[in-house]
């Protein structure tokens, strides 16, 4: 068996999906293998690459010992909630038990209609898949819980999005595709039963120490709580716009998922939204941290049937479980500040005050802080603005005691050098998409392999935008 597949969700009960294979498509061809992870997954990068490979990735062959189903699940999109959402173009293919014991799912992403569908076509096109791929490795190299991905494979078929686009599938790989939504899906049909099998299967998953507490699913609730309070926390200190945080799309894991219209700032101001469908600004930058204690709100209301006998209690139980949020969310943020400027100790009103001051002046989030020691007051519309601010910080840094090497390498830790900047994603993707060239976005990917070193020869990757290069919205790009 060239992958080997344990498939724990596949044992749940058949409520929880529907059982299929992918579409076959017509002329499967690798666009991109990631053969670390591949390697990382105990897997074999040159099978995957064979024409037997390609076939299981593109759907078009289930591997032995896969058993793909479409998963079910619901959510609130933009605040008003599907009962019936679920992989309309995605198939779990199974999981594999990765050398050092992590149990990872393998899933593909445009691999056809399922019984979700709706009105879709079940696809995906060159262009989104490319964009998840980047941006999630980016996020890998960033140190920030991520789905993977593992490979891109084009279909030879178009697919139709206002035009003919050219199709691919997108292999990815997570901790799991539980969602706030899978929850939700149960809750939603009056099936607390499921709720149970579900909130156990995520414990055993990704929570194994709540099973031992005396409150398990309070526990796992706080659990999740702590892991999205983090990782919203670890997005705004690298200027990451999720763009679409449905909670069908915010993990019970805490990984990133769903990278569709995201964006990293350039400019630094916290009202910034890329995304053409979020009209409200529901998702902007700023918000993301009100919204994701929002979604896990809605994890709450689905998980209370099994907090506590009545339900007075188990809103009480609820709620004590998800005052953890603010304080996780607050010592990371904090904390990765501090780093960023370079300090041990937290210093709240400096860092806000810099924040201001590049609002304000356009500054680039990036730039700014990885040049804080160097030229970054020529970033600010008003240099003079930064000037002031850095007066007070360099002070505050003298303080410290901290010697200047350690210092500096705890900065350059914290502050990428590069990050996916919007104009060169798009270029990557153009490329690819118009010209069927794909060296942009392999300079791209080796671009953001090592985002916190200084190389010259990336340093095309590293500027922001030309006024004229600016990327004024992303789309949803299905
Ligand atoms: P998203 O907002 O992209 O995470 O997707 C929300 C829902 O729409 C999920 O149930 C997806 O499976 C479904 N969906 C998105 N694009 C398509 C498509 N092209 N065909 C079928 N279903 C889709
Ligand atoms: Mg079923
Ligand atoms: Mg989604």
């Amino acid at each position: 068996m060239p992958i080997p597949f344990d498939n724990s969700y596949a044992r749940l009960p058949e409520r929880f999906y529907v059982k299929q294979a992918g579409t076959p498509v017509a002329a499967p061809r690798l666009l991109k293998l990631n053969r670390r992870l591949a390697t990382e997954m105990g897997l074999d990068a040159d099978w995957l690459a064979s024409p037997e490979g390609v076939a299981a990735l593109a759907g078009n062959a289930v591997p032995e010992g896969a058993e793909p189903l479409a998963q079910a699940y619901a959510g609130h999109q933009f605040g008003g909630f599907s009962p019936s959402l679920g992989d309309g173009r995605a198939l779990l293919l199974g999981e594999v038990m990765a050398p050092d014991g992590q149990r990872l799912d393998l899933h593909l992403k445009g691999s056809g209609p399922t019984p979700f569908s709706r009105r879709g076509d079940g696809r995906a096109a060159v262009g989104p898949v490319l964009r998840e791929y980047v941006i999630s490795e980016a996020m890998q190299a960033f140190g920030i819980p991520t789905t993977r991905s593992l490979a891109a494979v084009a279909t030879g078929e178009p697919v139709y999005r206002e035009k003919s686009l050219p199709g691919a599938v997108l292999t990815r790989v997570a901790a799991s595709h539980i969602r706030v939504g899978t929850f939700q899906y149960f809750a939603a049909r009056n099936d607390a039963e499921a709720v149970r099998i579900l909130a156990d299967h995520a414990i055993a998953r990704h929570d194994p120490a709540a099973a031992e507490s005396s409150e398990p699913y309070v526990a796992f609730l706080e659990g999740v709580a702590r892991r999205q309070a983090s990782l919203v926390a670890q997005w705004l200190l690298v200027g990451f716009i999720h763009g679409v945080m449905n909670t069908d799309n915010t993990t019970i894991s805490g990984e990133t998922i769903d990278y569709g219209p995201c964006a990293f700032l350039d400019a630094y101001h916290p009202d910034t939204v890329f995304s053409s469908i979020d009209h409200g600004g529901r998702y902007a930058y700023g918000q993301q941290p009100r919204i994701m204690l929002w979604n896990l709100t809605r994890l709450a209301e689905a998980l209370l049937p099994l907090l506590a006998e009545n339900e007075e209690a188990a809103i009480e139980r609820a709620q004590a479980a998800l005052e953890a949020y603010a304080p996780r969310f607050n010592v990371v943020y904090r904390a990765g500040l501090a780093r960023k400027l370079g300090l041990r100790e937290p210093d709240n009103e400096l860092a806000d005050e810099l924040l201001r001051r590049m609002a304000a002046n356009e500054a680039d989030f990036t730039l700014t802080f990885r040049r804080l020691d160097g030229d970054a007051r020529s970033l600010f519309r008003d240099p003079g603005a930064f000037d002031s601010w850095a007066e007070g910080w360099r002070a505050r840094v003298a303080a410290e005691a901290m010697n200047p090497a350690e210092r500096q390498a705890m900065m350059r830790q914290a502050n990428p050098a590069r990050i996916p900047r919007n104009h060169k994603v798009e270029e990557a993707l153009a490329a690819a998409v118009e010209r069927d060239d794909l060296e942009p976005f392999e300079a791209l990917l080796r671009a953001l392999e090592h985002p916190f070193e200084d190389d010259p020869r990336f340093d095309a990757f590293a500027l922001p935008p030309q006024p004229e290069q600016r990327v004024l919205a992303t789309f949803c790009g299905t």
